[in-house]
């Protein structure tokens, strides 16, 4: 396909059902996370890198991490089903952003995994939240938020209310989000250096994982699984002598 070019061709390739392209990754079947370096050249770090996300956070390093200053304000979001997950991009001028090593760090978009990817002594969480941010050298930090079980979350709500059902389908969010309501109060984190959890599972992310986790209730569970269709997770990946501090 690399071989065609032109407008026509790419008419020709947007028409083609994700399915039967080459490079179509997923988290079944031929398509699932451990195929994911044999699909495609450009995601050849999924199965050769040595700082894969998500992680076990098991023993950590005690250090001073200065609290994660974060600067979100209440606004319109943009959801997206993209057949791997709900994403919710932000607005053009957007201002929303974390302090991080003494920099800003632009908030991209955020999205949801089901069960969750990273765990704690072993333990997968109902579901994770990824804040995705970038510097302006194009580095990348991932704020992440766990859910248990139990009461239903309001704000999620308003996400949830008008979830895009159909891969493909992107719908504007009415009323405005309040970013700072899915957060925990106490917002200590652990802090490692990882990648992107989907394909082509670049290295050089920041993680930020939130300690405290905040909960969904399981008919809000079951609505986002069964628009994904399938669990969203990719498998802990080996540490390779990387710490974890907090
Ligand atoms: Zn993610």
């Amino acid at each position: 396909m690399k071989h065609i070019t032109g407008k026509a061709a790419l008419l020709a390739l947007s028409m083609i059902s994700p399915s039967v392209c080459a490079s179509h990754w997923g988290y079944e079947g031929d398509s699932a996370p451990e195929h994911w370096g044999e699909l495609d050249d450009a995601y050849k770090t999924c199965i050769k890198g040595m700082n894969q996300s998500p992680i076990n956070i098991d023993s950590t390093v005690k250090a001073h991490l200065a609290p994660l200053q974060t600067n979100y304000s209440e606004g319109p979001v943009t959801l997206s089903n993209n057949g791997h997950t709900l994403q919710a991009g932000e607005k053009a001028e957007t201002s929303d952003s974390i302090t991080l090593d003494g920099r800003a760090w632009t908030l991209q978009q955020f999205h949801f995994h089901a069960p969750s990817e990273n765990t704690v002594h072993g333990k997968k969480f109902a579901m994770e939240m990824h804040l995705v941010h970038k510097n302006t050298e194009g580095g990348l930090a991932v704020v992440a938020v766990m859910f248990d079980k139990g009461a239903a979350n309001a704000e999620l709500q308003k996400i949830w209310g008008v979830m895009p059902g159909y891969v493909g389908q992107n719908i504007t969010m009415k009323p405005d989000l309040n970013l700072n309501k899915l957060l925990p109060e106490d917002k200590s984190y652990w802090r490692f250096s990882g990648s992107l959890t989907t394909p082509p599972c670049s290295e050089g992310v920041t993680w930020l994982v939130l300690k405290h986790p905040l909960t969904l209730s399981s008919e809000q569970l079951e609505k986002f699984t069964h628009a994904m269709h399938h669990d969203n997770n990719r498998p802990v990946q080996s540490l390779n002598g990387r710490l974890i501090v907090e």
